[in-house]
């Protein structure tokens, strides 16, 4: 049992992970940088540690700031959130080589699926269906045209060290190949470092649909449905559902099975998640997270299940506290990601919150660091929150949402809460009927400034 965790994040899932800590009996021990000194995380953990000045380059990513302050506070173990060192191998090496836990999985199976092609590989030999495509890099102009004509256009060219969304370039004919297979080179260099670039069939209107897994890192593993998060901007999910409205019984329990089948033959440890596209009732593998993600709590609320709190029984070495058959889905949950931005060119609003309240009531779940007289700082990501409703169904969630969304007020700097308010206007959402280009189509003759 852990007597004391640090946890190497800051904002809304760093208050997560202490409350789900405190609720265990487990000490936290917050870190942060000089600009958070009076952040919600830091105030709300039992002790805290100031890791350096505001970028996060010198704070929330020094290692070694990290493993000092787990040093002179008796931490035994880290939990990294998502983002920042969350998915970062050498990071959960060096954290070993201290003697101490990284609440997560090894940082082979860390390694493993930060590289595009090895993950895809992986996956491929598990089973897991995947979008057609080359077998590993493609080296040259030639070879690119060849497999252009063998896959069939349109297709996608995107960088095995890929990330965000970039590197990626999609060519519709031969003409286009040329160009766009040179720019995702020189993109990948530019951004990663590596130039090496794969291709795959580049799909036109899926969903985005992801299963979430959680396996004990002895062999054991089960699933916990999908979440279906196609509507995105800028590639950055913004709503976020569970169970997804296009997704059968039949279909869940078969591509759940086979996920959990195939983190269970490698003994992966912890919370996962396993990314397809899904298009004309077939699923096509594109990466695995290998952390807690932002929408997790839509799995939460529909399971009854606390994954922080089953992401720390199991870097304990106990076993899950649930089984397969222990997993019945319960309603419905939707998530939106409330962001201090100006609408409609979304540029972000850091400043002064002047008045804060969250919603509540049955159902409403407000995961936020935000509070009276908070001053958001310009250095990080502009979430202000996480607004998850929870109902008997994907009607009375959508309901709730609408009510949720009428309660919280947030004065002080632009927030994105009108798009919600609009989306859920649109027939299209109310009835389900979306895939990853609708918000891109409907911000384009919506929300023009
Ligand atoms: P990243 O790690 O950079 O986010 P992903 O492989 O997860 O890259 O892909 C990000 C997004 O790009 C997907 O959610 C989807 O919108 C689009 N995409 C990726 N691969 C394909 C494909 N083969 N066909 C169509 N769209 C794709």
């Amino acid at each position: 049992m852990f007597d004391k965790i640090l946890v190497a994040n800051r904002g809304e899932i760093a208050l997560r992970v202490i409350r789900a800590a405190r609720e265990m009996g487990i000490h936290t021990v917050a870190v942060h940088s000089t600009a958070d000194a009076d952040a919600m995380h830091v105030r709300m953990a039992d002790e805290s540690v100031c890791i350096g000045p505001p970028p996060s380059s010198e704070s929330y990513l020094s290692i070694p700031s990290i493993i000092a302050a787990c040093e002179v506070t008796g931490a035994q173990a880290i939990h990294p959130g998502y983002g920042f060192l969350s998915e970062n191998a050498n990071f959960v090496q060096i954290v070993e080589d201290h003697g101490l836990t990284f609440i997560g999985p090894t940082a082979e199976h860390i390694r493993i699926m930060g590289d595009k092609i090895t993950a895809k590989d992986t996956m491929k030999a598990l089973g897991v269906p995947c979008v057609p495509g080359s077998d590993g890099g493609v080296p040259t102009l030639a070879e690119a045209k060849r497999l252009g004509e063998e896959i069939g256009y349109p297709v996608i060219i995107k960088a095995t060290a890929g990330g965000g969304g970039r590197g990626m370039k999609v060519a519709q004919n031969a003409t286009e190949m040329e160009r766009a297979f040179m720019t995702a080179r020189s993109e990948a260099k530019a951004a990663f470092g590596n130039d090496e670039v794969y291709i795959e069939k580049y799909l036109q209107t899926p969903r985005h649909i992801e299963i979430q897994v959680f396996g004990d890192g002895k062999g054991g593993a089960v699933h916990l449905g999908e979440r279906d998060c196609s509507l995105q901007r800028r590639h950055q999910k913004v709503f976020e559902e569970a169970p997804g409205p296009c997704i059968t019984a039949e279909e869940r329990a078969r591509i759940g099975k086979t996920c959990a089948d195939a983190v269970a033959a490698i003994n992966y440890a912890g919370a996962g998640t396993i990314e397809f596209l899904y298009e004309h009732g077939e699923f096509y593998f594109i990466e695995m997270n290998t952390r807690l993600q932002v929408e997790h709590p839509v799995t939460e609320a529909i399971f009854g299940v606390d994954l922080v709190q089953e992401q720390i029984r199991v870097a304990e070495g106990h076993p899950m506290s649930f089984t397969q058959d222990d997993l019945v889905i319960n309603g419905h949950a939707i998530e939106v990601r409330i962001n201090a931005e100006k609408l409609p060119e979304f540029s972000p609003r850091p400043g002064r919150i002047t008045q804060f309240h969250t919603p509540g009531g049955l159902g409403v779940r407000m995961d936020s660091a935000l509070y009276d007289g908070y001053t958001i700082p310009p250095y990080y990501d502009s979430l202000i929150g996480k607004l998850i409703v929870h109902g008997r169904d994907r009607n009375a969630a959508l309901n709730r949402l609408n009510r949720a969304l009428g309660e919280l007020i947030v004065d002080g700097v632009d927030t994105t809460v009108p798009l919600f308010h609009a989306l859920l206007q649109e027939p299209d959402i109310q009835t389900g009927n979306y895939n990853i280009h609708w918000l891109e189509n409907w911000l384009l003759t919506n929300l023009q400034g």
